[in-house]
């Protein structure tokens, strides 16, 4: 029996994706350290699919565990979540990141190899486009400089998977270059749940709406934008998990190795301030809020060319921005403490 093995799959992205593969009755392996997420996440996954997670808690770092599982599950592919993702803390920790992102790529493909795994769907972030390039992002542009340690570890594993392709003509690689994950499973049953203080604007909104902290600081009202504040592609997180599935159906009827890069987005830019007034309409909830300065390395706009997902993956975004507000909320609301309650 095939399986799909996801790493990281407890955290954010991955138990909204793992949902998705149940509920279309894959088998779903998952290896994660938990190190930025809880077990409950992939209890309520099964809860909500009806259907069983294997779980291993430990680090794609660990190549004896690693080994002991490819021994034991026949897998047609690996979809690859773990990481470390808090840009500013890689400022600080730079090693950290580059040791677990980096590194624990190259455990995992390194394993893939020996057991010959082919299909690897990853995920990237469009802040390997770097800080010099034009919006709308598109796939055929030439990769920058990201501002941060952790996007370099994105583009560096990008490029390190690119080589693997070029040595072995049978691995099959979907770099999925995500924009702005936000929401939440339409049940409130999963969702984001930041360990402190979030970084993310969407988390920090939502704590701020609950009553967990007192007002948002929105970084900046003097950008080149229509409103003076940010813009970014805000993709509802279930489209998302939806845009993996799309890219290993397609992975795995490729007839040869090939390392092809997805923007997954909507291609539409929302303000700061927009966000926040979206979800002060559609949650009836206001969010108290105050200009601060600029945050380090903030770029003041960008957003996806999410055409080649919608011509080769046949996938694109569908949940509203009134979907986004409402499925935050409820998942917010109904869980303010995330899964520690
Ligand atoms: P997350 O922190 O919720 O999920 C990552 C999961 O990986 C966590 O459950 C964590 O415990 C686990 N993990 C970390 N290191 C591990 C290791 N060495 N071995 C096993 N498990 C490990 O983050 P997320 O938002 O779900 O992001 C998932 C992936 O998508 C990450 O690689 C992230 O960099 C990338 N990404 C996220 C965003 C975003 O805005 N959320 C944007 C672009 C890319
Ligand atoms: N942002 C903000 N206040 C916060 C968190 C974020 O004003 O507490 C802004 C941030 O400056 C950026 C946008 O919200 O313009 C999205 O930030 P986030 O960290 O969610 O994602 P990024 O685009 O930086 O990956």
């Amino acid at each position: 029996m095939n399986h799909i093995l996801v790493t990281g799959g407890a955290g954010y992205i991955g138990s909204h994706t793992v949902l998705e593969l149940l509920k279309l009755g894959e088998n779903v392996v998952v290896i994660d350290d938990l190190s930025n997420s809880s077990k409950e996440s992939l209890n309520r996954v099964e809860t909500l699919s009806g259907k069983a997670v294997t779980f291993f808690e430990g680090s794609i770092l660990d190549q004896d565990l690693l080994v002991n599982i490819f021994s034991q599950f026949s897998f047609s592919s690996v979809i690859h979540f773990a990481g470390h993702k808090a840009v500013g803390e890689s400022v600080n920790k730079p090693l950290s990141y580059y040791h677990n992102n980096v590194q624990g790529t190259v455990s995992l493909v390194e394993v893939m190899e020996k057991f010959n795994v082919n299909n690897l769907v990853f995920s990237s972030s469009a802040t390997v486009y770097g800080e010099g390039a034009k919006p709308p992002y598109i796939e055929t542009q030439t990769l920058g400089c990201p501002t941060s340690p952790y996007g370099q570890t994105k583009l560096m594993v990008e490029r390190i998977l690119a080589d693997v392709v070029r040595s072995n003509s049978d691995f099959k690689v979907a770099n999925l270059r995500y924009f702005n994950p936000i929401g939440a499973d339409e049940s409130g049953q999963i969702g984001e749940d930041p360990n402190g203080i979030p970084n993310n604007l969407m988390p920090f909104v939502a704590q701020v709406a609950v009553g967990k902290r007192a007002e948002l600081s929105i970084f900046g009202n003097d950008y080149a934008t229509e409103d003076g504040t940010c813009e970014r592609d805000y993709i509802h997180v279930t489209d998302l998990a939806q845009g993996h599935v799309a890219a290993l159906n397609w992975l795995v009827n490729q007839a040869h190795g090939l390392c092809e890069a997805f923007n997954l987005g909507t291609g539409t830019p929302y303000s700061v301030l927009k966000i926040v007034k979206s979800f002060e309409q559609y949650t009836k909830v206001k969010v108290p809020f105050k200009f601060v300065p600029r945050r380090d390395g903030d770029l003041d706009a960008f957003w996806a060319n999410a055409d080649k997902a919608a011509d080769k993956l046949n996938w694109q975004a569908h949940k509203t921005m009134q979907d986004m507000m409402e499925d935050t909320w409820r998942w917010q609301s109904n869980n303010p403490n995330g899964y520690n309650a």
